[in-house]
């Protein structure tokens, strides 16, 4: 994206008023950087505009984002993506949005397909669950997954073959018959740098999802509704696998996607009681689970700035870093 007109001394950062915007905003502020959020709904303004980091609330219909992406171009600001961003404006609007927007965009389409999502996670390298084409093929356990679903609402699982071929008959939408991976659910966040020329591995987190960690008592059926997140911290001796795939999978967007990969990005797993990972999903943009570290740092981030920063701040870094060296054009697309 063409950052030649803006005056990079008066950036503005901008997004989206809800998921990690507080942890964005509060970080370009820290950073010098104006802030504007754009909200949806009266309510979500109401809320972000009691914080003082947050210069600006404006509120937009996002059914038509492009008039909001021409003024925050004219406002001279750079828009940092999150999941509600994409799922508010839809991932077509998103792709197309005449604004600088942090990050490789054409992944957005990747990421809406569960197929090509699984296909550039082996082409990186990364051990993924196996995926089924037709019941048939089944041995064991699986989880179906509907495209697009949110928060994991419209997955369901299946014990065997026969109880898949029996359920999967009522749905028509587009899905993915996954292998149902045993083990714990953990998530990592990487920080792709075009300005240090690397990619950190940030910290981690596990989603607390309604009715598989709630108090169900086996009385209702799994389900994978994510309503919060909760930090963990690795054993050390996983973090060189952990780190190693967050580079490959750099590295494949690069190759399979033709654009590189700059700023937070998130891969999804399960580590089965062998310590070997199987990672089901990932997300190219910001994830919520970061906000647990929100205000005083994720552990990892030590190991590289030697203080503890957030990834709103870790975000705010690399802008300033890259305006200072003429490298913009490495972060936004
Ligand atoms: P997702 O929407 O893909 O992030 O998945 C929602 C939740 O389903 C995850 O947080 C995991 O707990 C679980 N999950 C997804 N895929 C698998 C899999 N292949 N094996 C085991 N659990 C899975």
């Amino acid at each position: 994206m063409d950052l030649s007109r803006y005056d990079l001394d008066r950036l503005a950062v901008a997004t989206v008023a809800s998921h990690t915007a507080l942890q964005i905003l509060r970080g370009a502020k820290r950073y010098g950087f104006k802030t504007i959020a754009v909200a949806g709904r009266r309510e979500a303004a109401e809320f972000y505009r009691q914080f003082p980091f947050i210069d600006e609330v404006w509120e937009a219909d996002f059914s038509n984002f492009r008039k909001a992406a021409e003024k925050l171009v004219e406002t001279n600001a750079v828009l940092i993506p999150h999941g509600s961003y994409v799922e508010y404006v839809g991932w077509r609007q998103a792709l197309e949005a005449p604004v600088p927007t942090l990050g490789c965009r054409e992944l957005l389409s990747w990421e809406a397909d569960q197929h090509k999502k699984m296909e550039l996670l082996r082409l990186a390298g990364i051990p993924t669950p196996r995926t089924y084409t037709s019941p048939e093929e089944v041995d064991g356990p699986v989880i179906v997954k509907l495209f697009g679903a949110k928060g994991g609402r419209g997955y369901f699982l299946a014990r065997d073959r026969e109880e898949l071929a029996k359920r999967i008959a009522a749905v028509k939408e587009p899905h993915i018959i996954q292998e149902y991976v045993f083990g714990v659910p953990a998530y990592y966040h990487y920080f792709a740098s075009p300005v240090y020329g690397r990619v950190e591995v940030f910290g981690a987190d596990i989603r607390y999802e309604s009715n598989v960690d709630g108090r169900t008592f086996g009385w209702v059926e799994p389900t994978f509704v994510v309503v919060g997140n909760l930090p963990v911290v690795l054993r050390e001796s996983l973090l060189p696998t952990i780190w190693r795939y967050g580079a490959q999978f750099a590295k494949a967007v690069k190759e399979a996607v033709g654009c590189e990969m700059a700023g937070p990005y998130c891969l999804e797993s399960i580590i089965k009681d062998d310590m070997s990972i199987s990672v089901f999903e990932f997300s190219g943009r910001i994830v919520a689970g970061t906000n647990i570290y929100m205000g005083y740092g994720s552990p990892y981030s030590v190991l590289y700035f030697e203080r503890p920063i957030d990834m709103g701040e870790r975000i705010a870094h690399e802008i300033r870093e890259a305006a200072k060296q003429g490298k913009l054009d490495k972060l936004f697309t």
